[in-house]
Order: structure tokens, then C-alpha cells, then sequence
């Protein structure tokens, strides 16, 4: 597949045949990555997650609820792709409403992964992840709230990035929990993610916890010759299974080879890591949730009244994980509960956070695995809390707000992508992708 790079060099024309060339690939391909084939402007066709809006377009996110709905607006994303000789072009399955970590939860049933198509390509992003692998799109944007940019692209051996909270505009993102959602680039290299990165961070008055400061681009001047201080979390790496551990000292041995100092630390707080998350994440996504509610968006269910409108509309618009995470949501948020989870769960984030911090005094980043195993089965992931535990190396990211990019390292004896991650100290973009350039170039991983 052509890169991004190469790609912004060609004319419109060529860029319109190479849309309908990856139209028709991605019908034959089977993998159930998109879910439309929508198109708006012209240039290069970015595939757009189905929770950002695109105007005049079905944006369904991933759900029963919302068939039917229009985007009346244009996400900023999306402004800020076509002002970069980008186009929107296809929406991505997704984990419905962006819960859940193999998109299986979409109600268009679930994606398969290219390098095995018994598994899944993680989520929620998904469809953005398999569809980039499986050479179906050029780059995709995402969404991450607790991992799902980076985790399927782990799981798919692309690379995903997330932003530091506050950089990339939100306006337009349907909301999973507001406090840790971020839109970002999945591409096939680093380059092309920082090139998809640059068009679309910047400020913007129409999200209100936008960073009201502009930095540099950094495709032009990305360095991986650059020389850092790397830290690794030793109590942390023991709980990924055998073949991370190793992809995990491998890599370390070829940052050290390329001049990287690592430096050795330890972290008490992350036995919190998933109660936190989802005592928070439920509790914002209960209250963003509420509106769905048959009369203002997409479907609304046969009733007699406005109680039973609200009743059937959600019952049958929502999914199984969704309800879940209502229900869950609401629990910590219900008089006399309140103050023992999400008081307290808040408190948590603080403490993550600091940790986060005192680590970056002596490092610029952290290498983490992305995942704890690779890409499990389809099916395979039928209980919720296992589900839930999968994401322990993603989620604290979310709640300290650092950015981090998943990067493919090496594969498994099934030949399953294994990915690790980067860390860095928040809008530190440019210490992050001068890193994982070089971290790329180290390895000289041959997906
Ligand atoms: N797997 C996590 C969850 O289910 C993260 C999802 C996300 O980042 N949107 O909440």
C-alpha cells in the first residue's frame, strides 16, 4: 500500500481511482472493517472511525441506537484534514459507542483481523486498525478514551497514537467518557502518524478543554537519531505473557544499542489502574448517554407513551456492554455510593498521575507493552472483567492524560503482531514520535 507520505504527492484524479481501487478491495477483503463508504472533499482518503462526525453523513457509532442519524456538523478532525489535501473516506467499525476491546460489540457484527481472520483486531477501534494491516485504507483516524488506538494496533502490527489530552479538538467525537477521549492517527509507519498528527492537533475554541497553545509540526523534523533516557517499569512487565516479555527485552537491548540510556523503576499504583478507569469511564458515559434517548437522535422504538418511548427506545437501542456500563455508570454515581467509588476513584487518577510524573523527572519516556497477550479468538472474550483486565496496560495513560504510540516489534510463533508502547510527559509530542522513529529504525521490524 502506498504511504501517506507518497500519497499527498499525487493529484486528485490518481487519489479518486486509488478510492474506488480501495472501495472495491475492502468490499472482496471480507474483514467487515467498514461500515459505509461514504466520501467528502477531495485529495487522500483518510477511513474515519463511525463516532466522528462527518457532515451530511450516517454516523452511527457503531450502534442500533443512532440508524438513521445525519451528521448535521463537521467534526474539527475533519476540518482539519481537508485543509491538508486529506479526505474523509469510509467509516470504520467500531466497539459500539467505543466500549470494548475486540469490536464485537458493533451492532454491523464483529471485525476480523488480517494476519488471522479467526481473531479479532482488538477495539475500539478496530475496523480503523484491520483496515490499515489489511491494506484496505492509506491511514485512519481513531479514538481512544482507555487504549483503542493503541491496542489494536498492536494487535494488528500497525502503528496508533494518542494524543496528549486537550491537543486534538473533540468537537465532533460522539463522547465516551470526556475526561479521557482523544482522537488519533492509525497509519502504517510512524512518519505517516505524525504527518496525520500535525493536520489534526491545534487548538479550538469549540472544545472547551482544548490546549489554547500551537506547537510545531513534527513530520518535517522528525530525528530518529535523537538520544533519550527510557524507562522501564520492571513490577509491570511480569503480567504480559512469555512471547511479550520477550519481544519486550529485545527491544530494550536494541534501543540500548542505539544509544538509548534505560533507566530501571517501579510503580505501586497500578494495581488501581482498572478500577479506577472503570468507576470513571462508566459514570461519564452514563451521564454522555442519557441523550439517547428516541427523541433527538437516529432510532426510536413503537410506544404509548413518553416513559415507554425512553424505556423501549434505549432497551432496544443499546447494546449488551452498553447497558452494562449504564448500569455500572449509575451505580457509582447513585446517592451514598458516590463518595466511596467516584470521589474516590477521582482521588486515584491524582495519585496515577503524580507517579506518572515523579518518573519523568529522571526519563523522557516509558516502554510499556501495549497488551497483555496478542489478538485473542472471536468468541473468546465473552467475560466482561477478563475483557476489562486486558486493558491494564493502557487505561493509566488515559487518566494521567499522556500521550503514547503503539509501534508493531515483533510477531508471535502463530505469526500474531506483538506491539509495545511509548510513553511520554504530556505535550511532549515531539520527545514521543523522535523516539518511536527511532525505535522504529532500531528494530527495522519487517511487518
Ligand atoms: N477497552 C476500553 C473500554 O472498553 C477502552 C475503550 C476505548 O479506548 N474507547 O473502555
Amino acid at each position: 500500500m502506498i504511504t501517506l507520505k507518497e500519497a499527498l504527492t499525487k493529484s486528485n484524479e490518481e487519489m479518486e481511482t486509488l478510492r474506488q481501487e480501495l472501495e472495491e478491495k475492502a468490499k472482496a477483503s471480507g474483514l467487515n472493517a467498514y461500515v459505509g463508504f461514504e466520501s467528502s472533499g477531495e485529495g487522500v482518503p483518510i477511513l474515519i472511525k463511525d463516532n466522528i462526525q462527518v457532515k451530511d453523513w450516517s454516523v452511527t457509532s457503531g450502534s442500533k441506537i443512532l440508524q438513521g442519524y445525519i451528521a448535521p456538523y463537521e467534526a474539527t478532525v475533519i476540518k482539519n484534514l481537508k485543509l491538508k489535501g486529506m479526505m474523509a473516506f469510509g467509516r470504520a467499525n467500531m466497539d459500539e459507542f467505543a466500549m470494548g476491546s475486540t469490536t464485537e460489540s458493533s451492532f454491523y457484527g464483529a471485525t476480523k483481523n488480517p494476519h488471522a481472520t479467526d481473531r479479532v483486531p482488538g477495539g475500539s477501534s478496530g475496523g480503523s486498525a484491520a483496515a490499515v494491516a489489511g491494506g484496505i485504507a492509506i491511514a485512519a483516524l481513531g479514538s481512544d478514551t482507555g487504549g483503542s488506538i493503541r491496542q489494536p494496533a498492536a494487535y494488528c502490527g500497525v502503528v496508533g497514537m494518542k494524543p496528549t489530552y486537550g491537543r486534538v479538538s473533540r468537537f465532533g467525537l460522539a463522547s465516551y467518557a470526556s475526561s479521557l477521549d482523544q482522537i488519533g492517527p492509525i497509519a502504517q509507519n510512524v512518519e505517516d502518524a505524525a504527518i496525520l498528527y500535525d493536520a489534526i492537533k491545534g487548538h479550538d475554541d469549540k472544545d472547551s478543554t482544548s490546549a489554547d497553545f500551537e506547537i510545531e509540526d513534527i513530520a518535517n523534523n522528525l530525528n530518529p537519531e535523537v538520544k533519550l533516557t527510557i524507562a522501564v517499569i520492571d513490577n509491570y512487565i511480569s503480567e504480559a505473557d512469555e512471547d511479550t516479555q520477550r519481544a519486550y527485552a529485545k527491544t530494550v537491548q536494541k534501543l540500548e544499542e542505539a544509544g538509548h540510556s534505560i533507566v530501571h523503576k517501579k510503580m505501586q499504583n497500578t494495581k488501581y489502574d482498572i478500577a479506577t478507569y472503570y468507576i470513571l469511564a462508566t459514570a461519564e458515559a452514563a451521564t454522555n448517554l442519557a441523550r439517547f434517548d428516541g427523541v433527538r437522535y437516529g432510532t426510536r422504538a413503537e410506544s404509548k407513551n413518553t416513559e415507554e418511548l425512553f424505556y423501549n427506545s434505549r432497551s432496544e437501542g443499546f447494546g449488551e456492554e452498553v447497558k452494562r456500563r449504564i448500569l455500572l455508570g449509575n451505580f457509582v454515581l447513585s446517592s451514598g455510593y458516590y463518595d466511596a467509588y467516584y470521589v474516590k476513584a477521582q482521588k486515584v487518577r491524582h495519585l496515577i498521575r503524580d507517579e506518572f510524573n515523579t518518573i519523568f523527572e529522571d526519563a523522557d519516556l516509558i516502554l510499556s507493552p501495549v497488551a497483555p497477550t496478542v489478538a485473542p479468538k472471536i468468541g473468546a472474550s465473552k467475560d466482561p472483567l477478563e475483557m476489562y483486565k486486558s486493558d491494564m496496560y493502557t487505561i493509566a495513560i488515559n487518566l494521567a492524560g499522556l500521550p503514547a504510540i503503539s509501534l508493531p516489534v515483533a510477531k508471535d510463533d502463530e505469526g500474531m503482531p506483538i506491539g509495545l508502547q511509548l510513553i511520554a510527559k504530556a505535550f511532549n509530542e515531539k520527545t514521543l514520535f523522535d523516539g518511536a522513529a527511532s525505535m522504529e529504525k532500531a528494530l527495522n521490524y519487517n511487518k
